[in-house]
């Protein structure tokens, strides 16, 4: 009995320790029951939020915090400012909230707020209320949290609003009070400037009164869908909408956010995908776009085909793309997207949203500051995706994504990807830094391990990631697991510097019979290579020189010699050819490895 005490305290307390570096992996969770109350013709609306809140962590919290997003759209908010302030803004935003006017301007706050019944002191410092508990919440424990709420809708400025540029009428995303996520980080109580994504896993319970001629989409299953019928309803049923407004019941379970859109002629489309998932598509009855969106349903069949069998089985029964917002953003179990473009554009917006329901809302990472495994990660599989799904018979699919990074490595404005995604001193760095060079971290994964490993890799990844919030070190450990490779020393000078890949051939000499390349390591990071020689009367042999510190060798790259120590700045290839049996000398002819500077990657030998 008492060694039985003793062994189980020993392990709580080693639990404990672990829990810092993640090994012991715990998350809250928040279960969210709001009615909302919406009145269109001033884009005012009233909410009651309950929110059972649990602490899952150590750790006895004394204070929690929510997400008020609406209010970065004031003038003078911190959204506003740094947008006018930053080098180059984002011209979607511009100086554009700053001129809003009472009526325009967004805002959320709460009216009253218990805990337990208890009321609460609380204040709203710009888009984040802060809260000073009655109570601690105890490891273990869970509170109740009542608050009655009030919101105005902005003006469409960047993702949420009212009446975007193509007509619809509401977009309502980041739009209710939020519980901000505590993991084994603390508090993530971010403002919102200009990323947003890193929320408690919940459920949600949301009904939305609203004018009876709007149709809805947006996360979560709806309950009444005989009552609020537009496509939702059964087959034959008869709907009949009485009285001014019409309740829309939706439920949303194991998300990390909750979004939905509305307009009054949403034409609303379902799908069954080969998985059994219903796509809904809404999308406003334009003639000119009409068309694109009834071809677009059978490619987001096939999209959901490629996500599924490359990235996991998609675990909702529901996937809906919605014609809203600015561009395209994602949403649990939905994205908003503009509808007014080509066909191309309009699959490829829905491939790269629709890849984020895997990498930001299934796998969820925190966008702030791993914004690289959100856009780059989604990047790279969308852009595999469109290669199959529209034909385009791309060689490397990522192709864009490395010279992207490359010419943001030779700029001189490249800031490490450990960076906070609104800390970035140029919006542009960040794009390039997040989408690019995040996308590259997988393709050049590719180059490290094999490509069947990498594939093996990302399913193993949303195994044992799903409805979880992976760091970067919790994908590499899965990617050293699946290759038996070494790749710590990847992460690190790909994500957390700004190091370089620049290797070079830099002279070859002949004698007795055989052929000396010396090869030079110019930049920082270290690479295993592959040099392909090209012998005259045309045959070719690829010569696989490992990286000590991988302590593995990659399966079929080739002839394999001996392994090369970053340290030391030179190697020499030595090969059983005369110089004048060799043609041409080319380090990483396949392009998978993001050197910097190319043009010391070939050498053409003469006569
Ligand atoms: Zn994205």
């Amino acid at each position: 009995m008492l060694k039985n005490t003793f062994t189980l305290l020993l392990l709580i307390s080693i639990s404990t320790l672990f829990s810092q570096n993640n090994t012991n992996y715990w998350q809250q969770y928040a279960n969210y029951d709001m009615d909302i109350d919406f009145d269109d013709t001033n884009y005012q609306y009233d909410g009651d939020q309950k929110l059972v809140y649990s602490n899952n962590s150590p750790d006895t919290l004394t204070r929690v915090f929510y997400h008020m997003y609406f209010n970065a759209f004031q003038p003078g908010s911190e959204m506003d400012v740094r947008s006018r302030t930053i080098q180059d803004p984002d011209s979607r935003v511009g100086d554009r909230i700053s001129k809003l006017s009472e009526d325009e301007i967004g805002f959320m706050r709460a009216t009253s707020l218990t805990q337990d019944g208890v009321a609460l002191d609380y204040e709203l410092v710009g888009t984040v209320l802060e809260v000073e508990l009655n109570k601690p919440i105890l490891p273990g424990d869970s509170s109740t949290f009542s608050m009655e709420f009030e919101g105005q809708v902005p003006v469409q400025i960047r993702r949420s609003g009212r009446n975007n540029a193509e007509g619809v009428e509401l977009s309502m995303t980041q739009w209710y009070p939020k519980m901000a996520e505590y993991d084994f980080e603390g508090w993530h109580a971010d403002p919102y400037i200009g990323r947003e994504f890193h929320g408690v896993w919940a459920d949600f319970d949301v009904k939305i009164t609203i004018d009876k001629d709007f149709i809805l989409g947006g996360s979560g299953y709806i309950q009444n869908p005989n009552e609020v019928g537009y496509g939702y309803e059964d087959v034959g049923v008869d709907v009949k909408r009485r009285g001014k407004k019409l309740t829309w019941h939706f439920i949303a379970p194991d998300v990390h956010d909750f979004a939905w859109a509305a307009d009054k002629d949403y034409i609303h489309d379902t799908v069954t995908g080969n998985d059994g998932t219903t796509l809904h598509f809404l999308y406003k009855d334009n003639e000119n776009t009409k068309d694109n969106w009834k071809n677009l349903q059978s490619k987001t069949v096939e999209l959901l085909d490629y996500f599924n069998e490359h990235i996991g089985p998609y675990p909702y029964n529901q996937y809906s793309v919605i014609q809203g917002g600015d561009g395209g953003m994602e949403y649990a179990m939905c994205t908003l997207i503009t509808g007014e473009r080509e066909f191309g554009s309009l699959v490829g917006v829905t491939a790269h949203e629709m890849a984020h329901a895997w990498f930001q809302h299934i796998l969820a990472t925190d966008e702030a500051q791993h914004e690289w495994m959100d856009e780059g990660f989604t990047s790279y599989i969308s852009g595999l995706a469109m290669n199959e799904v529209m034909g385009q018979n791309r060689i490397n699919p990522t192709a864009g994504s490395y010279r992207g990074y490359v010419s943001l490595a030779n700029s001189g404005y490249e800031q490490p990807q450990t960076t906070h995604a609104d800390r970035y001193e140029y919006n542009q760095a960040y794009g390039t830094s997040a989408y690019s060079k995040g996308a590259v971290f997988l393709g050049q994964l590719g180059y490290l391990i094999g490509k069947e490993n990498l594939q093996q890799v990302l399913n193993r990844y949303f195994d044992e990631w799903k409805f979880k919030h992976p760091t970067p070190n919790d994908f590499i450990r899965v990617a050293e697991k699946v290759s038996g490779a070494e790749l710590s020393w990847y992460l690190n000078d790909w994500t957390r510097t700004t190091n370089t890949i620049d290797y070079g051939i830099k002279e070859v000499n002949t004698a007795q019979g055989t052929t000396n390349i010396t090869l030079e390591r110019i930049g920082l990071t270290p690479m295993p290579l592959e040099v392909k020689v090209d012998y005259k009367g045309g045959t070719s042999e690829t010569f696989y020189i490992p990286l000590r510190i991988m302590r593995w060798e990659k399966p079929n790259a080739g002839t394999v010699v001996e392994d090369w120590a970053w340290a030391y700045p030179t190697y020499d290839l030595v090969i059983s050819s005369t110089r004048y049996g060799v043609e041409k000398i080319e380090i990483d002819p396949s392009g998978y490895m993001a050197d910097v500077n190319r043009d010391n990657n070939v050498l053409v030998l003469e006569e």
